[in-house]
């Protein structure tokens, strides 16, 4: 397994992902019960920016630039967005980033880290040994908070149903590897069938080679509200064209923030017309 995080840290779609995240993470803190938040492929934790332009072997295009960089510079954010950036910004600040340029992006565990409240329980799954070791040190004397060097699809079953009552889990495989929608469905179905009521937020890339087409008919047929968030740019025959979060039970109003960020990203981090967002429910409430 290849996959390095650190390369794409603050791309597009991480900032895609992570103000979805963050909106989602807000919902449940309407209410005063703590929750667990469980994140099966959670990577190191956070991400020295510096790093990203330099590939084990050769230099790389460092992909910040056109994700949390652009967005640094877009005006006037609507609120979620604003949320996410004000969390990011902070985080950069308090490990010593100049300010202006950001150069420390806190991945969703950082994120997450940030976030939580007193009440609040963080269990991380990563699989690839030094980024779990990362993550370890990030995350180093934090209570309430488990780092886990294991397949994350085996989180589903070990950590729910929760104590809390009151789950968001975020699957964001790296879609290396064939049959990776495969194993989002197991996934999906064990954490419903063990905790019915748990919020379930699945990234996925939009390219030719990750498929997934069948995964909406799939969705529908959970017996769940299923929302899909979408952001995608030009046409490419090889690569990434854009993302999407896939989000089973869905907070009361999330739609709605959910159709304001992905608006508001389609203009800032793209040329004008060059990009377009979409929200459908795949299983109404
Ligand atoms: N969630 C992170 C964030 O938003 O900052 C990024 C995660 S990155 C897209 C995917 C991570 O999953 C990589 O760090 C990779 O090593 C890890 N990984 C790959 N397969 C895994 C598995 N089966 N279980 C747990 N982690 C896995």
């Amino acid at each position: 397994m290849n996959y390095r995080h650190a390369y794409h840290a603050g791309n597009f779609a991480d900032v895609f992902k992570h103000c979805l995240m963050v909106g989602l993470f807000r919902s449940l803190q309407r209410k005063g019960a703590g929750f667990l938040f469980v994140d099966t492929h959670a990577g190191r934790g956070s991400y020295d920016l510096q790093g990203a332009a330099s590939g084990s072997t050769l230099p790389r295009e460092p992909e910040w630039p056109n994700g949390i960089g652009r967005l640094c510079s877009a005006g006037a954010p609507p609120a979620p967005v604003a949320d996410y950036l004000r969390v990011a910004r902070a985080f950069d600040l308090g490990r010593g980033g100049p300010g202006g340029e950001p150069r420390h992006y806190p991945g969703s565990p950082a994120l997450a880290a940030a976030l939580a409240r007193p009440q609040d329980r963080l269990e991380l799954w990563e699989r690839q040994p030094d980024e779990c070791a990362a993550l370890r040190s990030e995350m180093a004397g934090r209570p309430r908070t488990a780092v886990h060097e294991a397949d994350g699809y085996g989180a589903l079953r070990a950590c729910l149903p929760p104590a809390e009552r009151r789950a968001l889990v975020l699957i964001d495989p790296p879609f290396e590897a064939q049959g990776e929608w495969a194993l989002i469905q197991g996934a999906l179905s064990e954490g419903l069938s063990r905790f019915a009521t748990g919020v379930y937020a699945v990234w996925h890339p939009v390219s030719e080679r990750a498929g997934g087409g069948d995964f909406p008919s799939w969705a529908g047929g959970l017996g769940a509200p299923v929302l899909h968030v979408t952001l995608l740019g030009p046409p490419k025959v090889m690569g990434m064209r854009g993302c999407g979060v896939y989000v089973v039970n869905p907070p009361w109003q999330f739609e709605d923030e959910a159709r304001l960020t992905a608006g508001f990203l389609s203009g800032a981090l793209y040329r004008a017309g060059e990009a377009q967002a979409s929200i459908r429910w795949i299983s109404p409430r």
